[in-house]
């Protein structure tokens, strides 16, 4: 048996006053995802642990299997998704162009990532590149729009500090080594700053920038540090989980993950069908069928584990608008009428749903993501049907897969797609959870 996961990036939320006390997806008309629980295994998931308030990307890494290992880092697997020149040890970090300003002293942000036309970036770029490091081996290379990530040797450190201060009313601070590092952190954080100096002189006085202020828009002057990790390589996940993979998605983030992980890309934006959308908010729903269409195509020559993303509820939610989330929900649900149909004639497919992490679409703006468990179902011929008759984070807790935490997730795709290996055996020398004579 073969297996679709579908994320629903930051799907999951709070009751929220304005919908009636209701969370968007309890909220939403939902009738396609909600007659796939009707006949699946619900329950919901803390994707790390209780009260954990991920990034997308650490949440992946969780529910993907990979939990015992200690995650690289965001900049580490974004350099591997470049295809930038990278060796084991390297160390990389997230370097973005931003609009701030100064008051009484302190430097404020004011837009992060900054607004940017691509050809701007580009020429940005062209003076970024020229940097001449003074204590380590240090490349900064453009990835696109307003980031840039930093190439550092395996002798840089990743026990520093990031410079971008995530909350606008929160100064920006220098680079510093983390408590107990060692004098590597101190080189790092050194060139890491001296960079940053440096760039801001460029940008002052960029050509990019006069012209900007010619034009009465706002400068694009300051670079912003964050996410000092290091490039490491780990089992792929065909030999941790024995499937053949693909993740269907968008962005350099999955592009990376998926080089990383032994995983095929399927990129959303080189979809023939979908080179009007070039966005997974722009028509969720319509973004969202062509990954699932891609996925099953893959399932059908042959692969075994198709992983499709949409990053539209999060984003909805980073806006504040549990409204307009509820419809980004009704979107998305059109999407779940062709796995219903689907689910229904054939019996070699399970389908498994469900988020990330919590994202707040109101509320208090300190709050990023939060740290409720996500709903979760599973679907398909091995799947107990249950009494859930709708899905979201209030129904599925009531559900017969009760309460699980990411690193359960994909021994249960194991078990539902009947490829787990009886514990006891001793059928070859590694020791794995799935049967490898499949
Ligand atoms: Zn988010």
């Amino acid at each position: 048996m073969k297996a679709i996961l579908v994320i629903l990036d930051g799907i999951a939320d709070r009751s929220q006053g304005i919908l009636g006390m209701r969370t968007p997806l309890q909220a939403a008309q939902t009738p396609n995802i909600d007659r796939i629980a009707q006949t699946a295994s619900c329950g919901i998931m803390y994707p790390l642990f209780p009260g954990a308030c991920a990034g997308s990307d650490l949440a992946h890494w969780h529910i993907l299997g990979y939990g015992e290992f200690p995650y690289p880092g965001r900049s580490a697997i974004e350099a591997l998704g470049a295809e930038l020149r990278v060796h084991e040890g390297d160390v990389v970090i997230r370097l973005n162009l931003a609009t701030t300003m100064i008051d009484r002293n302190e430097r404020y942000v004011q837009i992060s990532p900054a607004y940017l036309a691509e050809e701007e970036a580009l020429r940005i770029a062209e003076s970024l590149e020229e940097y001449k490091p003074e204590k380590l081996r240090a490349e900064i290379k453009h990835i696109g729009g307003p980031f840039f990530l930093m190439l550092l040797p395996k002798e840089a450190s990743t026990y520093v500090t990031d410079s971008d201060p995530l909350y606008f009313r929160f100064p920006v601070k220098e680079v510093t080594p983390l408590e107990k590092s060692g004098k590597e952190a101190g080189v790092t954080a050194f060139e890491v700053n001296r960079f940053i100096r440096w760039s801001a002189a460029i940008l002052e006085d960029h050509p990019v920038n006069r012209t900007r202020l010619e034009k009465g828009m706002t400068p694009v002057n300051y670079v912003l540090a964050k996410w000092a990790s290091r490039i490491t390589f780990f089992p792929s996940f065909k030999e941790m989980w024995g499937f053949d993979a693909l993740i269907a998605a968008r962005g350099i983030f999955y592009a990376g993950l998926t080089r990383c992980l032994g995983m095929l890309f399927e990129n959303a934006d080189n979809f023939p069908e979908a080179a009007h959308l070039k966005s997974d908010s722009a028509s969720p729903g319509e973004d969202l069928s062509l990954k699932i269409e891609h996925a099953l195509r893959f399932l059908d020559a042959g692969g075994d584990f198709a992983v499709v993303h949409t990053k539209a509820p999060d984003e909805a939610s980073h806006g504040g608008r549990p409204k307009m989330k509820v419809r980004i929900c009704e979107e998305i649900d059109k999407a779940f009428l062709l796995l219903s149909e689907q689910l229904s004639k054939r019996e070699d497919i399970l389908l498994a749903v469900t988020s990330n992490h919590t994202t707040p679409s109101g509320g208090s703006e300190w709050t990023v993501h939060s740290g409720e468990p996500v709903p979760l179902m599973i679907a398909g011929s091995t799947a107990r049907t249950d009494d859930v008759l709708s899905f979201n984070e209030i129904s599925c807790a009531r559900g017969c897969l009760g309460q699980i935490y990411g690193k359960d997730f994909m021994p249960l795709i194991l078990n539902f797609t009947d490829r787990a290996r009886l514990l006891n055996s001793r059928t070859s020398p590694q020791v794995r959870p799935y049967r490898e004579n499949i």
